[in-house]
């Protein structure tokens, strides 16, 4: 534990080296909740700079809690389209409407509150929380989780039993409660910056005085691996149907989640949205397999004279599946009704909400003219 005057260095060092040198980010410009909460969101699995031009893009769209709380679901969904983790956009959406509903249109500032929203855990609680609303809350992600076991040099899994609570107090002392908001994202871009996972730059670290991970040589290795679950691979057969006039089948999202699906659930492997028509399929099957879906399930029986023209296979990766997709591509003369698929122009999905998987699938069709 460090002593009253060493822990004002310490918050001294740190906010004096944010001040300087932090990146210009655009939600460092504003103290608006909802810009916050939208960039905590979608940096959540997401790259700083591949978070930048969505959030842009969202905000001209959906400048308001309001305008987000309205807006049609699958508008929503398309401007989050290639962010992927989408259930992050469904439940922004949910939390806006219940906050237009029961908050008037302001993201709560009491943490209850605002945990009882969809999507919002401990974390991004206490980072609207401290940089909006300058609450004291300390946040407690892999980032600061990291910086603060190489400062207290502490070893074993982070996420285990007590160590991610004494973690959290851990932070919560550090915290400087004149200024948590900057706290906070001064520590979450130390972790960012300098702190990475790989190779800590320690030499520029302005708070390297206080670290006993340096002092003792283990910045390199801690935290620990954490043993990650295993690969599963998954195979799939997509169908892509073209008319005569080069429109494509699409399936509709379906309307419910199923919360425990299988690893090769198709629904949850497109996230829930227009996608082709698409089948789990065993090694060398792929094209059997898919006639008789395509027959059975989307001509009613009927038997097809149509060729299987096989397209490029694609690779995708969803946490831990690894994911290969045989599509195919069906010239049929009229595609078939079904209430549960509509046609679009194959050329041009870019109006649509898809997954990066349906996006691949129709590049590869597309690759083959
Ligand atoms: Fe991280 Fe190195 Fe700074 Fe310690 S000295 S906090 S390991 S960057």
């Amino acid at each position: 534990m460090l002593s009253r005057a060493a822990l004002s260095r310490f918050r001294k060092n740190l906010l004096g080296w944010f001040a300087e040198s932090q990146r210009d980010l655009p939600w460092r410009r504003t103290r608006d909740p909802y810009r916050i909460w939208l960039s905590e969101i979608m940096l959540q699995q997401t790259r700083v700079a591949a978070a930048i031009p969505y959030y842009q893009r969202f905000l001209e769209r959906f400048p308001s809690v309001e305008a987000l709380a309205r807006a049609p679901q699958e508008e929503v969904l398309r401007l989050w389209s290639g962010l992927g983790y989408y259930s992050r956009a469904r439940n922004l959406q949910k939390a806006a409407q219940e906050i237009v509903a029961k908050h008037n249109g302001a993201f709560p500032s009491e943490p209850a509150e605002a945990l009882a929203l969809p999507g919002i855990g401990a974390y991004t609680a206490a980072a609207i929380l401290s940089i909006a609303y300058q609450k004291k809350h300390a946040v407690l992600d892999g980032n600061v989780a990291r910086v603060l076991a190489r400062l207290n040099a502490v070893r074993g899994d982070l996420r285990a039993n007590g160590t991610w609570k004494d973690l959290q107090t851990s932070a919560d002392r550090l915290l400087d409660g004149k200024s948590p908001g900057d706290w906070n994202q001064a520590m979450m871009e130390l972790g960012a910056t300098l702190c990475t996972p790989r190779s800590p730059r320690c030499l520029l670290c302005p708070v390297g005085e206080f670290c006993d991970a340096r002092k003792q040589g283990l910045a390199d290795v801690i935290p620990v691996k954490r043993v990650k679950r295993s690969t599963v691979e998954i195979m799939l057969a997509a169908l892509v149907l073209v008319d005569a006039r080069g429109k494509t089948l699409l399936l509709a999202p379906p309307k419910t989640s199923r919360k425990s699906a299988a690893p090769d659930d198709v629904h949850s492997l497109v996230s829930r949205m227009w996608h082709f028509p698409t089948v789990a399929v065993q090694q060398g099957q792929a094209d059997a397999e898919l006639r008789k879906f395509m027959e059975e399930s989307l001509f009613r029986g009927r038997r097809l004279r149509a060729e299987l023209f096989p397209l490029k296979k694609v690779r995708h990766a969803v946490t831990y599946r690894s994911i290969t997709i045989f599509p195919f591509r069906v010239e049929v003369e009229n595609l078939p009704r079904l209430s549960s698929a509509k046609a679009f122009p194959l050329a041009d999905l870019s109006t649509l909400a898809i997954s990066n998987l349906t996006r691949k699938v129709a590049r590869s069709a597309l690759a083959l003219k």
